[in-house]
């Protein structure tokens, strides 16, 4: 019986930890809701005969992309008017990180003596000096910020638009006549920011992951303007992983293929309204909250003309709150907010200043409303 007396005297309320708050990685689950919604129409059956073979189309330059996927992702493209898929070739990734790799792997020369100098400007994707350096290739390797970089010589610059971490819009930095460009355009979707023109660049990379939110699916693509450097992406690819997954291959088809049908569907169906929509919400409940106190700051964007939307004043709402302390004595922002329960990846990850944080705004609904709740508190005590 004394068992029984502990029990009904324990108030889990009163001891249990305060629940951390894992804001540090940008898993997109934000958009369940919708996925949830559209559950019928996006299952898929796939049957034990299908998919024995490796190859896909053995007469496309990637062998092993279905073309089905293919189909679609061009289809999404012209419906969005984000990119410009008429003569481009599409390599297809597991996720863009393989694509990444890929891209650099295409454009140094094989008969180099030294390593290409790789680099993009402050604050840049984490990822970037991590899968650079991973594997110490002699073929290339990481430089660091493009703003201050100033060698003579080959080099390749991720210019990464809309920016991850701080969500602005970009344009290659360096100008040295040598430098080969990959667009990273994983957050150009109209969810985050307005579709300014169609973008016609040499390499553009996508991902599943943060336009319908299928992280899991592990799909990406790069469109591609000549035709040698597609074939040598497709190489690397072909080597490190002898293709990518054709069952993910036809269900990032049929997720597309629902995106698109759901453009041209009135709202609320429509994707990309209701992920636009769920990200102002953020962004405007997250604005009143820091606007609260002078403790932090946000960056402001510029308004622009969404040619997908039609609407002239649209914000960017980007997926990462790129958030500064404004308060001296606090130097490690990182710490400071861990000291809260609250996760976040620290601004040094991105060459920058321990000040700066970045807080993915794209998780479940229940967290984020936790992360305003404690960020309320933490500022209303200072
Ligand atoms: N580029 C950028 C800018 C990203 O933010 C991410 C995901 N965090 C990726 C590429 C890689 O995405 P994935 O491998 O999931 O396709």
């Amino acid at each position: 019986m004394a068992g029984k007396d502990q029990g009904a005297s324990f108030n889990t309320s009163e001891i249990s930890p305060p629940r951390i708050i894992n804001l540090d990685n940008g898993d997109p689950t934000m958009f369940e809701a919708y996925w949830r919604k559209m559950d019928e129409k996006c299952s898929l059956v796939i049957s034990g005969i299908q998919f024995l073979s490796y190859f896909s189309d053995t007469k496309d330059v990637c062998w092993y992309l279905e073309p089905k996927l293919e189909d679609e992702i061009k289809r999404l493209h012209r419906v969005v008017g984000n990119a410009s898929v008429e003569d481009y070739y599409v390599v297809v990734g597991t996720g863009s990180t393989q694509l990444l790799q890929a891209a650099l792997y295409a454009l140094c020369p094989s008969d180099g003596s030294n390593p290409v100098n790789v680099v993009s400007a402050v604050p840049y994707y984490s990822c970037y000096p991590d899968l650079t350096d991973f594997l110490r290739s002699g073929l290339y390797e990481w430089k660091g910020d493009a703003r201050t970089y100033d060698e003579g010589g080959p080099y390749i610059e991720f210019v990464t638009s809309p920016n991850n971490p701080d969500g602005s819009i970009r344009e290659a930095i360096v100008k040295n006549g040598q430098g080969k460009l990959v667009h990273d355009l994983a957050y150009y979707w109209p969810q985050y920011t307005p579709i300014t023109s169609c973008l016609g660049y040499d390499i553009m990379l996508f991902t599943l992951s943060k336009c319908t939110g299928h992280a899991g699916t592990r799909i990406g693509w790069a469109l591609v303007k000549d035709k040698d450097v597609a074939k040598k992406m497709t190489e690397f690819n072909t080597i490190s992983t002898i293709g990518v997954s054709k069952e993910s291959q036809i269900r990032a088809a049929k997720i597309l293929g629902l995106v698109s049908d759901s453009c041209l569907n009135p709202v609320p169906d429509n994707f990309f309204k209701h992920g636009k929509a769920l990200m102002a919400e953020r962004w405007e409940k997250l604005r009143k909250v820091v606007g609260q106190s002078g403790l932090f700051s946000l960056p402001q964007y510029p308004k622009g003309h969404c040619l997908f939307t039609g609407e002239f004043s649209t914000e960017a709402h980007p997926a990462f709150a790129w958030i500064k302390c404004n308060k001296e004595d606090i130097v490690d922002c990182e710490k400071f907010l861990r000291g809260f329960q609250i996760l976040t990846r620290t601004g040094k990850r991105f060459g920058c200043d321990a000040k700066y944080v970045r807080i993915s705004l794209v998780g479940k609904e229940e967290e984020f409303e936790l992360f305003l709740e404690k960020l309320l508190a933490i500022q209303e005590d200072f």
